[in-house]
């Protein structure tokens, strides 16, 4: 059941922040974070597959495993919390789209000017020159690849160096432009939704926390407790492909 105050609260929202984490691709079949816990992360520690120092120790080692999950990314398809929110920016007067996400399927699923607080897979550059670089499709077709696959990074093609993914790794600052459109828009929402984020990740948790200290409403909607619990003014438990369509039907479909 979707309370009634947060129905007229969304019907009567301005200016709407939604903040989304891994969860919102989960029911695309993207692992998150913690599933991904099973896998490669568990095996090798995070350092060696998302810093600088560890690109620079085994190139082949993080390109294979960020190629790995870009190509599991683009096989995957948008769930109905993305296009869910991707209609929500139809009906309210201002949307900003916060993602954690590096994938690219809020995009995939209409939704525009998509803040990405971490990069994405989609778009490697220069790991010296920062020239961005195009993956040509045909790398794409049929390589089966598993988390382990070691491939060497292409090289840029002005400075012969090797090209990046474009995420953003342990120890790096987030793109300056992102950050500062996210916070302020945080700041001076009227309602903030956090979806399918654990809050574990710095700087992007503290969002929330501006939202509170500026006396926002926040609604979270995640299956499990998250450390957002205890600031937010509607703990919504369950899964967002179905608990958000639930909370757009009951605030804009018209009754009778
Ligand atoms: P996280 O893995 O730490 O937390 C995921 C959260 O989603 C958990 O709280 C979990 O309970 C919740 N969740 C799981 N299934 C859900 C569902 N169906 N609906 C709603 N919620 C659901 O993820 P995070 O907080 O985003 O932080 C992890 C970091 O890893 C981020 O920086 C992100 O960039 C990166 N990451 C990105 C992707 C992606 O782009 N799809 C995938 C994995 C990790
Ligand atoms: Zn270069």
């Amino acid at each position: 059941m979707v309370p009634l105050s947060l129905i007229e609260k969304l019907q009567n929202v301005k200016h709407l922040v939604v903040l989304t984490g891994a969860g919102v691709s989960a029911e695309s079949g993207v692992p998150t974070f913690r599933d991904a816990l099973t896998g490669l992360w568990a095996n090798y520690n995070a350092e060696r597959l998302a810093s600088e120092t560890g690109f620079l120790a085994d190139p082949a080692l993080v390109w294979g495993w960020y190629e790995w999950r870009r190509r599991r990314v683009l096989h995957a398809q948008p769930n109905l919390a993305h296009t869910t929110i991707a209609q929500l920016a139809i009906q309210v007067p201002e949307l900003t789209l916060i993602t954690q996400n590096v994938d690219d399927l809020h995009e995939r699923a209409g939704s525009k000017d998509v803040i990405h607080l971490h990069g994405s897979l989609h778009q490697p550059r220069c790991f010296i020159c920062e020239t961005a670089y195009v993956i040509p499709e045909e790398t794409v077709q049929d390589i089966q690849l598993n988390q382990e696959s070691s491939i060497e990074p292409p090289r840029c093609s002005l400075c012969g160096e090797p090209v990046r993914p474009g995420v953003v790794w342990f120890g790096e600052q987030l793109p300056a432009k992102a950050w500062q459109l996210a916070q302020r828009a945080s700041q001076y929402c009227d309602l903030l939704m956090i979806i399918g984020t654990s809050g574990l990740v710095w700087p992007a948790a503290n969002l929330p926390y501006l939202a509170n200290q500026a006396g926002i409403p926040i609604v979270q909607i995640n299956p499990e407790k998250s450390s957002f619990n205890s600031i937010a003014s509607y703990n919504l438990c369950g899964k967002a492909g179905e608990l958000l369509p639930q909370l757009y039907t009951a605030a804009f479909t018209p009754v009778g």
